[in-house]
């Protein structure tokens, strides 16, 4: 990591904190590892993505519907899926240290190889020929590569007993695959279709999580896009080409993502391909999202481990057939990590007294900011505070609006500069006048005259 990219992690993740963006989790007993709480601005970031996210790929579609399904499954989901025998990362400890390190990210971060999916033998063979160093004390004593499962367990009824075990599910899709059946019958959808569900998942990550691209609890957006096997490779194609639209259409920039095919070894077990979209952290390149190919595996695996039949009926063809999946996989916290870095912006911005300094902004793409307009009276006297809270009182059904009146106008410009709000409406002694505000555009921050009857018609515009 370059020292400019350190200092950009730590400057993201103190603005995070200072506006009330993300906090650290259980902050005052010291905190909880791995966990984050989103704050009152955050949480409007996080449900802008998740709307947008419904919206781009539910609303305005056919051929997509949604899902919302429990968190916890009967436990022979999991078995079946393959996630109670495999779900698990290698890790090695550190005896000089402690520090318990995931080996695959060990190896990756020393060596140009791929190491996912790699036998604990290979990986513990490797870091001994390659004398790697523990990246927290720089010695080389690692205890050997050993599996530690990634589910969290909990007991469902009164004992806790191995047969009342159940699972916090590790992702949302199997309950796509388990209401294959019940979404058929109830909606008559024709093969191509897809499920569609956004949901928390829950994994035991045990390394350092960079703030909050790795958790332990997490959201995720996901899609099971349900096909014949002979179309599999039009719509990789076209999914690929979907998620790339997503990016854009929340403003992500082109040149700080790119998209990444597993090679064969790589690949999960039910997979035949798989991309990875990778954005630029500030602490290095790595997954965003993913886009797998499933084959049939899991309907398939659900079919043969429930007796339940999961064929589709062809009526076209007179064929059944049990399809296979296309699965976009969209992490929300990522989204809103990858978001966050792409906004940060510093520029050179002059001040009241004539001088100049640096104006933090966070450039959001209008679509997924937090707050969309907030209405600035000059002071806090009292006919002015009561004009602007009419202004307020006017946008507030149509945009995420915010009223502030404290501190100086100066200071208030960059607070919201600081949460990416687009548009700033400023109530001076002379609105009670004209019945006129002055509009500040976040960018450009040019300013301009707007009749109070035309502000509604004037942001629309704007947006
Ligand atoms: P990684 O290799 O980084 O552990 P993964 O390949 O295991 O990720 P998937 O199982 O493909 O991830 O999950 C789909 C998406 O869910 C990921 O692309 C990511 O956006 C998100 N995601 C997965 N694990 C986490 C986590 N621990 N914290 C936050 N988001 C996550």
């Amino acid at each position: 990591m370059t020292q400019k990219n350190e200092n950009l992690m730590d400057k993201i993740v103190s603005l995070a904190k200072r506006r009330g963006f993300v906090f650290p989790g259980s902050e005052i007993y010291g905190g909880l590892a791995n966990t984050w709480d989103y704050g009152p601005v955050g949480v409007e970031l996080k449900n802008n993505i998740k709307q947008a996210w419904w919206k781009f790929f539910v609303k305005n579609r056919e051929d997509i519907v949604g899902l919302d399904a429990a968190i916890l499954m009967n436990s022979r989901v999991w078995e079946t899926s393959g996630h109670v025998a495999g779900f698990n990362d290698a890790l090695v400890d550190c005896k000089a240290c402690k520090a318990r390190i995931r080996a695959d990210h060990l190896i990756e971060d020393a060596l140009d190889v791929k190491a996912e999916g790699m036998s604990t033998e290979d990986m513990t063979k490797l870091i001994k020929e390659n004398n790697i160093k523990c990246p927290v004390c720089a010695k080389m004593d690692f205890t050997e590569a050993r599996k530690f499962g990634l589910m969290f367990k909990t007991f469902q009824g009164v004992t806790e007993e191995d047969s009342n075990i159940i699972y916090l599910r590790p992702e949302t899709a199997q309950a796509m695959f388990v209401n294959f059946k019940n979404v058929l019958n109830s909606t008559h959808k024709k093969i191509p279709f897809g499920i569609a569900q956004i949901g928390k998942s829950f994994r035991n990550e045990i390394t350092p999580g960079n703030f909050i691209f790795r958790t332990v609890e997490f959201e995720q957006m996901e899609l099971e896009y349900f096909i014949d096997e002979k179309d599999w490779e039009k719509f990789f194609d076209y999914w690929q080409n979907e998620m790339t639209e997503w990016l854009e259409y929340i403003g992500i920039k082109k040149e700080n993502y790119s998209i990444r095919e597993h090679d064969q070894d790589e690949l999960s077990h039910y997979s035949k391909k798989t991309v990875d979209f990778e954005y630029d952290f500030p602490f290095g390149t790595k997954e965003l999202y993913g886009l797998a190919y499933r084959t049939n595996f899991d309907l398939m695996s659900h079919q043969n481990s429930s007796g339940q039949n999961m064929e589709y009926f062809d009526a076209e063809n007179n064929r059944k057939y049990i399809p296979h999946v296309i699965e976009p996989s969209f992490g929300v916290d990522r989204t809103f990590l990858a978001a966050m870095v792409d906004a940060y912006t510093e520029e050179e911005a002059p001040t009241a007294n004539g001088k100049t300094d640096t104006r933090v902004v966070m450039k959001f793409n209008k679509n997924i900011a937090p707050v969309k307009v907030a209405i600035l009276p000059l002071s806090k006297k009292e006919n002015l505070s009561k004009y602007a809270k009419e202004v307020f009182d006017m946008l507030k059904t149509e945009f995420a609006c915010q009223y502030d009146e404290s501190q100086s106008i100066g200071k208030r410009y960059r607070r919201q500069d600081e949460i990416g709000t687009p548009y700033c409406v400023t109530v001076d002694f002379e609105s009670l006048e004209d019945d006129a505000v002055t509009v500040r555009d976040r960018d450009t921050m040019k300013q301009e005259r707007v009749k109070i009857g035309e502000l509604v018609e004037w942001l629309k515009e704007a947006f």
